[in-house]
């Protein structure tokens, strides 16, 4: 029989990468919440109008790496791309636009793209995000930052994170940068790959965000120069608002977003060791979203990190997760198993260094000798053998399968001799 693989672009999340996972996403719950935001989970598959009306459908996403299907009813379905169109919508059926324009909102969870798989780039990735709604200050395009640098730092990823950032300025503005940059694309249609021509017309900005053509338009006209006043004011605010807290930023004025809601801030956070995947995070400013989406005129910012990114990150910069020390208890003989189960139980209700040392139990359908091959291939540190003989006396053998080292003690003492750190001396 043939057996079962992953799908093409997936992968089951194990070992360090979960442990990365995990640490990121804890991490990121607790700087959330100290930033004002609440959680919201939305659901994995939306109706299929709603990315391509927030996400836009001259976007890579919605033209090429949409999951499309119909449900049983016939209804046109897509499994989220993104988080952003989500939480926007949950914005408006809530009615939080009416009683809390003013909501943090953060989110996490998978995410669907029909991608070319390669390193750090798969069908089903992950990611964590904000939306911030009804701030239109700069301050909250700053704040943006400095959480996101705030999460990326307390999950331990510091060294050689870049955040680049640049404003594409609003609907005032950006329609007569488009037309200058237009022009400029025209001219040089010959140069562009297929892609790029099709959409001079209705998304030039894109052809800078290119992977093949953008680094080659170096000449290309720059929105920085054609802001209109208000854009200006607020993009050198937002600045000085990082500068104040001297934010290691870098202007980036050709950096433009693939997706089309955005306005003024927008930004990446890339992160080395990651080939041409090295941007780990997204995001930006976009006041058009919710209007667009059916609700009221409502400023919002933020952000999305790719987990999946950031653990390699973190792996590549020598991440190790914690040893917490690992309990085995095997039992031997008659009446050892509702002992050894109790011990096993206690065992499981302590903390050492404010974590949880995790505990496991050998079979009693086992052999001591099949006990302590699980033991081993499970990575115990620690094995309490709770045996026929020793516990005649109220006693158990502790042994230190690191220091190969043993020593039979009062089973009431289990416990305090683990979770204390008492080591045993070697006597063999
Ligand atoms: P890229 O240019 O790498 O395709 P993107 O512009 O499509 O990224 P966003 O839509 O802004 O990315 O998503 C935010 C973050 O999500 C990215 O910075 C990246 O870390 C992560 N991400 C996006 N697509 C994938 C993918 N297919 N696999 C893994 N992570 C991804
Ligand atoms: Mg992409």
């Amino acid at each position: 029989m043939t057996r079962s693989s992953a799908p093409r672009g997936t992968r089951d999340i194990v070992d360090l990468d979960v442990r990365a996972f995990r640490r990121l996403e804890e991490r990121a719950g607790e700087r959330f919440a100290a930033y004002g935001y609440e959680e919201i989970r939305t659901p994995s598959f939306e109706n299929a109008d709603l990315f391509s009306r927030a996400v836009g459908d001259t976007t890579d996403i919605v033209e090429k790496e949409m999951y499309l299907f119909e449900d049983r009813g016939g209804r046109p379905l897509a499994l989220r791309p993104e988080g952003t169109a989500g939480v926007v919508r949950a914005y408006l059926e809530h009615g939080w636009d009416q009683t809390c324009p003013t909501k943090k909102l953060w989110y996490g969870g998978p995410m669907f793209r029909a991608e070319r798989p390669q390193a750090g780039r798969y069908r089903e990735f992950w990611q964590i995000g904000g939306e911030c709604f009804g701030n239109p200050s700069p301050q909250a395009d700053a704040e943006t930052l400095l959480l996101v640098r705030d999460i990326l730092a307390t999950a331990g990823l510091t060294n050689g994170v870049r955040f680049l950032v640049n404003s594409i300025g609003c609907s005032v503005c950006r329609p007569v940068y488009r037309d200058v940059l237009k022009n400029y694309l025209e001219a040089r249609k010959s140069d562009l790959c297929e892609n790029c021509v099709r959409r001079i017309d209705r998304n030039p900005l894109r052809a800078l965000d290119c992977k093949g053509d953008g680094p080659r338009l170096d000449d290309a006209p720059l929105m920085a120069d054609h802001l209109c006043e208000a854009c200006r004011l607020h993009r050198d605010e937002a600045y000085s608002l990082l500068q104040s807290v001297s934010f290691p930023f870098e202007e980036a004025p050709r950096l433009v977003r693939g997706l089309d809601y955005y306005t003024r801030t927008v930004f990446e956070v890339t992160a080395p060791s990651q080939g041409s995947q090295d941007s780990i995070g997204a995001g930006g400013r976009y006041d058009g979203l919710v209007k667009l989406l059916g609700g009221p005129e409502t400023p919002a910012v933020g952000f999305a990190l790719g987990i999946d990114r950031v653990a390699r990150a973190l792996q590549a910069q020598g991440f190790t997760p914690p040893a917490v020390p690992k309990i085995f208890v095997a039992q031997a003989g008659i009446g050892t198993t509702p002992v050894a189960f109790t011990l096993a139980q206690k065992l499981r209700t302590f903390v050492e260094g404010g974590r949880m040392p995790p505990v496991e139990m050998g079979a009693s359908t086992k052999s001591l000798k099949a006990q302590f091959r699980a033991a081993d291939s499970w990575g115990a540190d620690w094995l309490v053998l709770v045996g026929e003989e020793e516990l005649k006396k109220g006693n158990v053998v502790l042994k230190d399968l690191r220091r190969h080292a043993q020593e039979e003690i009062p089973l009431a003492q289990v416990a305090d001799r683990l979770f204390n750190r008492v080591s045993v001396e070697p006597k063999l």
